[in-house]
């Protein structure tokens, strides 16, 4: 430890996460002295050179637009990186090697129009400043010169600009991929967003348009790279949200600008918004700086542009009216343990009218279910709870298929008349979270980023691969974090979600015994372990962080019953798109195909039990990560300065949490595992030719003078490793050679 003394270091702080310092006496082996920058001083205890605060850049290098070339490479070097970057010189848009990392200005800035579009255009990705049009084009470049099919993952928390980037690249891609003929697909494209902010984003606390399902939409190239049709997939859309509204949030938009020209659809009889259970519960129904009957033409607009008539238009808004009516329908307690509506119920009147049913039907169905035992079959009251339970499920199936229809409808006429050449999907999904208390929700997020980090991973470790056979040079990669154990703990037979499933076939299942069946068989698995204090939760080591989930309502969700008799009455509804959203085979999009289960006496009352929530999803994604293994992929990580949506603010508490949880340090971590400094021996030779003695410049042989160079500065041999073109050095060694260069000049 000795000759520390001037070393320039970061130290630990819980205001500013990292504080830059300077190590001013190394007293002994136990303890060295610091000086922060505003002359504090302090002495800090260190048990071996380990423990030694983390060592700050060389200032050539901070404010690099490549993380990967800082020559130390931990955290506090990253977020100081990020934090002059965005914080003194506006940048946004930093590179962490093959990832793009985002930050969201909260300002609108001059650098999307089509002058940006076209100065990106034909550079590669080291030519200009980091952008998303950048990796756009990266993509598109790639997708042409390898022929290959290409993918752009944006992650990032809700609110830190995962859709917006996402809008840029599908410009980009309409802009440079534009075709002159009269389909237009590009303007199709472009005016699903409306149509799918409107029926699938709505506000919550952290962001007035926030997207409440994944996206994954392909776009799909002829041969001369033209643009031809689309597709688009969905993952996961947030039904709760279509009976329930926290303070402060809203319902889906729709809802709202659907009323805010109730005027012009009278038969509807929906007046204002507060009117509706389904709407005022969040207490706050204006956006700022938003107008739901202007967006609502807009809406109105981008249907009609994507093939849905008025008439469909019109039987849509009736279903979504039908559905504000149907959470007003009161619901009492009857006699004994049942519940009862009123005959002259007037929701109960408008709802019957409005989804083309009986009204004598749907009291009945609201308040009894049909039990089948043995041979026998007979109707049994519900309790004023259970019968609210079946109201609300059966709204949030009717929104949802009505979702999958419009999702459906888009597809159709986004499709490309003959077999694409090539796509590049955009993946908009959201990133690792947890919360206070976390639920069927957040595992369902959080095992989706489990995979794509694994498909990261495995990527990243592909290229470096193929970088080193390529430059002929050996190599192990240390310390390699392979996620598959925790993805083997959700998704692997006895894994969380079989278990799930099996307890809820069971009859008397709950959400108690299948915890505590979660503790007796994943209790040897390293992920997996009960925490001390609880008997209700479990918690998941996931590759961001360990998360603890409360086992209350996962059997419910994931079993996401409706009552049959409920949707056996909306199959016999008069109106046509009510009985295309309850025919089964049209609504399902192809990534989930409906499967039948063989089950044992099922609580569904039915023979067939439809697939689990939780299947569904692990298909869909094992769909996706089979995709995207079929392109090359290209990486965007979005991330939310602070938590006041204030402009060019950087809160580096929040900024070190979020560069945790989407992977960029543990990208950090992998490039500092190999050999992250790259220099061509021209670039070295250039900038280090003051270390080398005049003998040894060879002018006709860079390689060899570079290896002199270095041979004369670095003792140890595992520092570096020399290429066919460059030459790589451990993470820290360019650090070493500037201090010398320093030095010498
Ligand atoms: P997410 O999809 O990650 O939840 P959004 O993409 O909806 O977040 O972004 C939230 C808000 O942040 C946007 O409505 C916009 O006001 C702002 N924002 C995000 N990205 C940018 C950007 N590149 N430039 C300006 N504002 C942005
Ligand atoms: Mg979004």
């Amino acid at each position: 430890m000795q000759g520390r003394e001037g070393a320039r270091v970061w130290l630990p702080d819980p205001d500013q996460v990292w504080r830059c310092a300077e190590l001013t006496a190394d007293y002994s082996n136990k303890l060295v002295a610091v000086i922060y920058e505003d002359g504090q001083t302090k002495e800090i205890k260190v048990k071996n050179e380990d423990e030694l605060p983390p060592l700050r850049n060389p200032d050539i290098l901070i404010g690099e637009n490549d993380l990967t070339s800082l020559s130390y490479l931990h955290e506090p070097a990253v977020l100081y990186n990020l934090q002059v970057r965005f914080c003194n010189h506006n940048a946004i848009y930093t590179y962490c090697g093959i990832v793009l990392v985002a930050f969201n200005p909260y300002e609108e800035l001059p650098i999307y129009g089509p002058d940006t579009i076209s100065a990106y255009r034909g550079h590669s990705m080291g030519d200009l400043d980091p952008h998303i049009f950048a990796v756009a084009e990266e993509a598109f470049t790639q997708m042409e010169r390898d022929n290959r099919d290409q993918s752009i993952i944006v992650s990032g928390e809700s609110g830190a600009g995962k859709t917006v980037s996402a809008k840029y690249a599908m410009r980009y891609f309409a802009s440079v991929g534009g075709s002159d003929s009269e389909t237009q697909i590009e303007k199709k494209i472009l005016a699903s967003s409306p149509i799918m902010e409107a029926i699938g984003n709505a506000k919550t606390t952290r962001n007035d348009n926030s997207s409440r399902f994944g996206k994954y939409i392909e776009l799909d190239f002829t041969s001369n790279y033209d643009i031809m049709g689309a597709n688009m997939r969905t993952y996961l859309l947030e039904k709760s949200r279509v009976v329930f509204q926290a303070p402060e949030e809203r319902n889906y938009h729709i809802f709202y600008q659907l009323c805010s020209v109730s005027d012009k659809f009278k038969h509807l009889k929906l007046g204002h918004h507060d009117n509706f259970h389904y709407l005022n519960q969040g207490s706050s129904p204006t956006i700022e700086g938003v107008d739901d009957a202007k967006n609502f033409e807009e809406t109105c607009r981008a249907l009609s542009l994507l093939g849905m008539n008025e008439k469909t238009q019109g039987q849509m808004f009736r279903v979504l009216a039908g559905i504000l009516h149907l959470g007003n329908v009161a619901l009492e307690e009857g006699n004994g343990d049942s519940s009862a509506v009123d005959s002259q119920d007037e929701s109960l009147h408008i709802v019957a009218e409005l989804l083309g049913i009986e009204a004598e039907e749907l009291k009945m169905w609201l308040c009894h279910r049909k039990i089948v035992s043995g041979r026998e079959v007979f109707t049994k009251p519900m309790t004023l709870r259970e019968a609210t339970f079946s109201r609300d499920a059966l709204a949030k199936d009717i929104y949802a298929k009505l979702f999958d229809y419009i999702v459906i409808q888009i597809n159709k006429c986004f499709a490309a008349p003959t077999k694409p050449f090539r796509f590049i999907g955009v993946l908009d999904i959201y990133g690792f979270e947890t919360f206070e208390i976390n639920s069927f929700e957040q595992f369902c997020i959080n095992y989706a980023n489990e995979k794509l980090q694994q498909q990261f991973n495995q990527h990243v470790f592909k290229l470096e691969q193929e970088e080193y056979v390529k430059e002929k040079i050996e190599w192990e990669f240390i310390n390699f974090y392979d996620n598959q154990p925790c993805i083997d703990l959700i998704e692997s037979k006895l894994g969380i979600l079989d278990l799930l499933d099996e307890e809820c076939r069971m009859p008397k299942g709950s959400d108690q015994s299948w915890v505590e069946k979660l503790y007796d068989k994943c209790k040897s698995r390293e992920h997996f372990s009960k925490p001390r204090l609880s008997n209700t939760s479990f918690i998941i080591a996931h590759f961001a962080d360990k998360v603890g989930y409360e086992c209350a309502g996962f059997l419910e969700k994931n079993r996401d019953t409706v009552s049959e008799e409920q949707i056996k009455l909306l199959k016999s509804s008069q109106i046509s798109l009510i009985n295309t959203l309850f025919t089964e085979k049209s609504r399902k999009p192809a990534a989930t195909k409906v499967k039948v289960m063989p089950t044992s006496p099922a609580p569904s009352k039915s023979k067939q039990m439809k697939q689990t929530v939780g299947s569904q999803f692990r298909d869909s994604l094992n769909l996706l990560t089979q995709t995207l293994n079929s392109t090359t992929p290209h990486y965007v990580r979005c991330i939310k300065p602070n938590d006041d949506k204030m402009a060019f603010t950087f809160d580096p508490t929040r900024a070190i949490q979020q560069l945790r949880a989407c992977g960029v340090l543990e990208t950090v971590r992998i490039s500092a595992a190999g050999y992250p400094s790259r220099w061509t021996y021209h670039e070295f030779f250039c900038r280090y030719r003051v270390l080398c003695r005049s003998w040894d410049i060879k002018r006709n042989d860079m390689k060899l003078t570079c290896e002199k160079i270095i041979s004369n500065m670095i003792n140890d041999e595992d520092k570096f490793k020399f290429g066919r073109t460059k030459i790589f050095f451990r993470a820290g060694q360019v650090a070493y050679m500037e201090k010398l260069r320093a030095d010498r000049l």
